[in-house]
């Protein structure tokens, strides 16, 4: 299609006085993308990327997925909107689908419209169901951005110099690569120096053990309201917990009488590869379960999985959301969900996500300025850092690295507490074909910087 719209010297002006200055360029050279298929965008000149983040993991299955489309194209034009007062049949075909999807008793859906309201929503549920007030997250993590979750989500780049709500807490983030004790991580990158238990691994314990220790010290004695964690973290650029970590920390938390909330919101839905959830790669089965992003393939749509014994606890308050569940969403969440059994999309996850591992270890024997590259299924990082050394490379050397990328024609991630961790999430649709150009773009792009 043609590029109709404003050119990028006016999208510029627009933003300079009508977006707010928080909303960041993440490239010098900005892109303006007109057009997406598949794992593909285009630009308003018709340049042609491939699209490794995904719109941050949120694209699931493939830019206007033309299943999605179609599904989305037919419900538009028999019912867009009614209230949860009413009844639709998209509402119970799409929630009886979504919960054959998860283990245990987790059988009550709520449907909202982004990450961070299920997340707002998890607390009520959680402070409702346990009659407590604490919560916790862990260091590092991103659940959203409003006043509450802001305070949750423990990345300094994305706090306002606010304090964090009474009542939230954050523990020590079980990182193997920079936490005090290292550890082992189901990847089938190790970080060198760390140890390789055939089970859990022996310094998950230590890290429970402070968790304990921040229960012990500042909550009330047994009042934990709830412990949220992703089952990978993506923002602050793909940590993964050290081997027994997250199963443990819930039976801790439950028997200070709190519940453990998964968020799931950049780790479902297939993209593990080895399972449909996070927290199913970590052997437990949360309380109540959030996600998003990937949930709606890009169409405005969030979801709350919990028990029906959290859920009656919540009764006293009608449940109510204008949006959520929506006849639009809830056809779109169906299709998504299709697609991903139907195209085998977790699988590819699997094997693409292997494939592209391998290949990432083997660039990084060539290139020092890579100090790590670790993940699972489609959900990769790689960490560069000042060769030699942990220490990690300097904003402007990762944005120069990160726009050659970009210029190569691969559209990245980027995050990390040092902005310094290249993140790899895209449509789970790709192919080997796709990680062969961008082993070689990013080939090219390390030659280049090296060179210097
Ligand atoms: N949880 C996680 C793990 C996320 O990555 C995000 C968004 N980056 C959110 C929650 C918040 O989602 P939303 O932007 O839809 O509110």
């Amino acid at each position: 299609n043609p590029y109709l719209g404003p050119s990028v010297e006016k999208t510029e002006k627009i933003k300079a006085t009508n977006i707010p200055p928080a909303v960041y360029n993440i490239y010098k050279k900005p892109v303006l993308i007109h057009q997406g298929h598949m794992q593909w965008l285009f630009d308003h000149e018709g340049k042609r990327y491939l699209d490794l983040f995904g719109g941050i993991v949120t694209v699931s299955v493939g830019h206007c997925h033309p299943r999605v489309v179609a599904a989305l194209n037919e419900q538009s034009k028999k019912l867009w909107h009614t209230t949860n007062i009413y009844k639709h049949p998209k509402i119970y075909d799409y929630v009886e689908k979504l919960t054959s999807k998860f283990p245990g008793d987790l059988k009550v859906v709520y449907l909202l419209n982004s990450g961070t309201e299920a997340n707002e929503l998890a607390i009520l549920l959680a402070k409702s169901y346990t009659g407590n007030n604490d919560i916790i997250s862990l260091q590092g993590s991103y659940h959203g951005y409003s006043n509450t979750i802001q305070g949750l989500t423990a990345t300094q780049c994305y706090r306002m110099p606010i304090p964090v709500p009474a009542g939230i807490h954050h523990a020590m983030l079980p990182d193997p690569l920079r936490g005090i004790w290292g550890g082992c991580r189901d990847s089938l990158s190790q970080v060198p120096g760390s140890c390789s238990c055939p089970m859990d691994c022996v310094h998950s314990d230590k890290y429970v053990h402070q968790l304990n220790e921040l229960l012990d010290n500042s909550l009330p004695k047994g009042k934990v309201a709830g412990f949220f964690a992703e089952s990978i973290q993506g923002v602050n650029g793909t940590v993964q917990f050290p081997k027994g970590y997250l199963r443990k920390a819930a039976e801790l938390i439950r028997t200070n009488g709190g519940v453990y909330i998964a968020d799931e919101v950049q780790t479902g839905f297939g993209r593990m590869g080895d399972a449909f959830w996070g927290f199913e790669t970590h052997g437990v089965v949360p309380d109540i379960v959030t996600m998003a992003k990937g949930i709606g393939n890009g169409f405005p749509l969030a979801a709350v999985v919990t028990t029906k014994e959290i859920a009656e606890a919540h009764m006293r308050a009608t449940y109510f959301n204008t949006f959520g569940g929506n006849a639009l969403a809830s056809t779109v969440g169906e299709a998504v969900l299709k697609v991903i059994e139907e195209e085998n999309l977790q699988q590819n996850s699997k094997v693409i996500g292997k494939y592209f591992m391998e290949n990432l270890m083997q660039l990084q024997k060539t290139y020092p300025v890579i100090g790590d590259v670790r993940g699972k299924g489609l959900m990769l990082g790689i960490e560069l850092v000042q060769p030699g050394t942990k220490d990690a490379l300097s904003v402007p050397e990762v944005s120069e690295i990160h726009e050659t990328i970009k210029d190569l024609g691969i559209l990245i991630g980027r995050g990390g507490k040092y902005n310094n961790v290249l993140r790899i999430k895209p449509p789970m649709c790709i192919t080997k074909e796709d990680v062969n150009y961008t082993i070689s773009v990013l080939d090219q792009s390390m030659k280049q910087f090296a060179r210097k």
